[in-house]
C-alpha cells in the first residue's frame, strides 16, 4: 500500500524562493560534489578558507551524510552558514515522498533550483539497499512506452544534483528511517529519469564521487553501480576506457531493428548489431557481465521467436557468460496502448533464453503502486 509522508517532516531545509528562476534556465549552483580533489583546493582559495575547512565540510557531507550547518559544530559558529552555504548549497527540495512495501520502497519527487521535477527511489532488500537516481530532468530519447520519454528533455542535471540523491538515500538508510534498522546504502542504478550517457560528463563525475573513498566521495563499490543506457554506442565505448568497472545495462527491448526502431528510436542511428557489439566490447574490456534490459510488452516483443532471436544475437558474441537478460514486466503508462505480457508468455520467453544458455531473471515490480517506474510521478505532477 502506498502512503504519503508529510513534506514538512522530511524537508528541514526548503529551498529559498530567490533560487527559483524560470524552468530550464541557468545552471544549478556549484556544490562540493561537483569538484574533484584538486578543484576543491582552488575553491578553498577562492573562498578564502584554509583547505582543512573544505575537508571538514567534505567529511560531514560524504562520510557523515550531514547537510545541516547546525550539526557541523567543528566549524566556527559565526562562519558556519557562510561556509556551508558556499560549499553545500541546497540542490534538491522534497515535493512528495511515497512509500510502499512496508516502507522499504521509498520514492521521492524532487524540485530542482529552476523548478524542474525529478525522482529517485530507494529500495531496501534483505541483503542490499539500492537507490535509483535521475540524471536528466526529462529525457530526449522519446521511447514511446516510457513516461519520461513523453515529455522531452528539460535539461541535464549536474554531478552534484545526481550525488545529492544518493547522499539523501544513504542518509535515510544510516539514520534508521527505513524499516529494518540503520543500514548502509550499497547500490546505485541510473534508471530514474533521463539518459545518463547523454549527460556523460556529469554522470561520470558522479560515478567518480560515488567510488572515491571518504572524505573525497561515498566509498561505494564500482560493481554496485549500474549505468543504464538506450545504447549510445560512442559513450559505451568511452565508459569502457574509464577504468571504473561499473555495471552496464543496455535497454534493448527488441532483438530486431524493425521493432527496436519503434520502441527505442535511437536505434535508427545505432543498430541492434552495433549496440550489442558495443555492450560485448564493454564486457570484454571490463570483465563485467553486461545486463540486457527487456521490458515485456504483450504481443509486441514477447513472442517465442523473439526470445530465440535474442538468444542467438547474444550468443553470436560467444557464450562465456558475458551477458544476462533482465526481463522487466511493463509498467503501463497512462493512455499507453501497450500492456504487460501474459504470465505464460513471460515463462516461455525465460525458458527459451535459458535453453540457449542465457542467464535470465525477471525483475520484481517493487513500488509499481507508487508509480515506481520511470517518471510517472513527475508526469502526474
Ligand atoms: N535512459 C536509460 C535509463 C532510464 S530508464 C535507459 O533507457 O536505459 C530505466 C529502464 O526502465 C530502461 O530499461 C527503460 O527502458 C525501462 N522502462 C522505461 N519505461 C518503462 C515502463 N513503462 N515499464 C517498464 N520499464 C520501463
Amino acid at each position: 500500500m502506498a502512503n504519503e509522508v508529510d513534506v514538512a517532516d522530511v524537508n528541514p531545509r526548503p529551498l529559498p524562493l530567490v533560487m527559483a528562476p524560470p524552468k530550464g534556465r541557468g545552471k544549478p549552483p556549484r556544490h562540493l560534489a561537483d569538484l574533484s580533489a584538486e578543484e576543491r583546493k582552488a575553491a578553498a582559495e577562492e573562498l578564502g578558507l584554509p583547505a582543512f575547512r573544505v575537508k571538514q565540510v567534505a567529511h560531514h557531507y560524504f562520510a557523515r551524510l550531514e547537510r545541516d550547518p547546525e550539526a557541523m559544530t567543528d566549524l566556527p559558529a559565526k562562519d558556519r552558514d557562510a561556509i556551508v552555504g558556499a560549499l553545500l548549497p541546497p540542490l534538491l527540495s522534497k515535493v512528495r515522498m511515497l512509500q510502499a512495501d512496508g516502507g522499504t520502497t521509498r520514492k521521492t519527487l524532487w524540485r530542482l533550483f529552476d523548478g524542474s521535477l525529478v525522482e529517485s527511489v530507494l529500495m531496501r532488500y534483505p541483503d542490499r539497499a539500492t537507490v535509483c537516481v535521475s540524471s536528466q530532468a526529462g529525457c530526449g530519447m522519446a521511447c514511446p512506452f516510457c513516461a519520461t520519454g513523453q515529455g522531452g528533455l528539460q535539461r541535464n542535471m549536474s554531478t552534484a544534483e545526481i550525488i545529492d540523491q544518493v547522499v539523501d538515500a544513504a542518509h535515510q538508510m544510516a539514520s534508521g528511517q527505513v524499516p529494518g534498522g540503520p543500514g548502509r546504502l550499497s547500490n546505485v542504478v541510473f534508471m530514474g529519469m533521463g539518459e545518463p550517457m547523454a549527460n556523460y560528463k556529469a554522470m561520470i563525475g558522479a560515478v567518480r564521487r560515488m567510488v572515491a573513498p571518504a572524505p573525497d566521495g561515498l566509498g561505494l563499490s564500482a560493481r554496485n553501480i549500474t549505468v543504464s543506457t538506450v545504447g549510445l554506442v560512442p559513450r559505451m565505448r568511452q565508459l569502457a576506457t574509464e577504468r571504473i568497472p561499473v555495471t552496464l545495462a543496455l535497454s534493448l527491448h527488441a532483438p530486431d531493428d524493425e521493432l527496436r526502431n519503434e520502441l527505442v528510436p535511437i536505434n535508427t542511428r545505432f543498430s541492434v548489431a552495433e549496440t550489442v557489439e558495443a555492450a560485448w566490447e564493454y564486457a570484454r574490456t571490463t570483465k563485467r557481465r553486461v545486463s540486457i534490459e527487456y521490458a515485456m510488452m504483450r504481443d509486441i516483443n514477447d513472442q517465442a521467436w523473439r526470445a530465440d532471436l535474442l538468444g542467438d544475437v547474444l550468443n553470436s558474441y560467444g557464450d562465456w557468460g558475458w551477458v544476462h537478460v533482465n526481463l522487466i514486466p511493463l509498467n503501463p503508462t497512462p493512455g499507453s496502448k501497450w500492456t504487460a505480457s501474459r504470465r505464460e508468455d513471460e515463462r516461455e520467453f525465460v525458458r527459451r533464453l535459458e535453453a540457449k544458455g542465457i542467464p535470465t531473471t525477471v525483475r520484481d515490480t517493487r513500488g509499481s503502486d507508487i508509480d515506481g517506474a520511470c517518471g510517472q510521478l513527475a508526469a502526474v505532477e
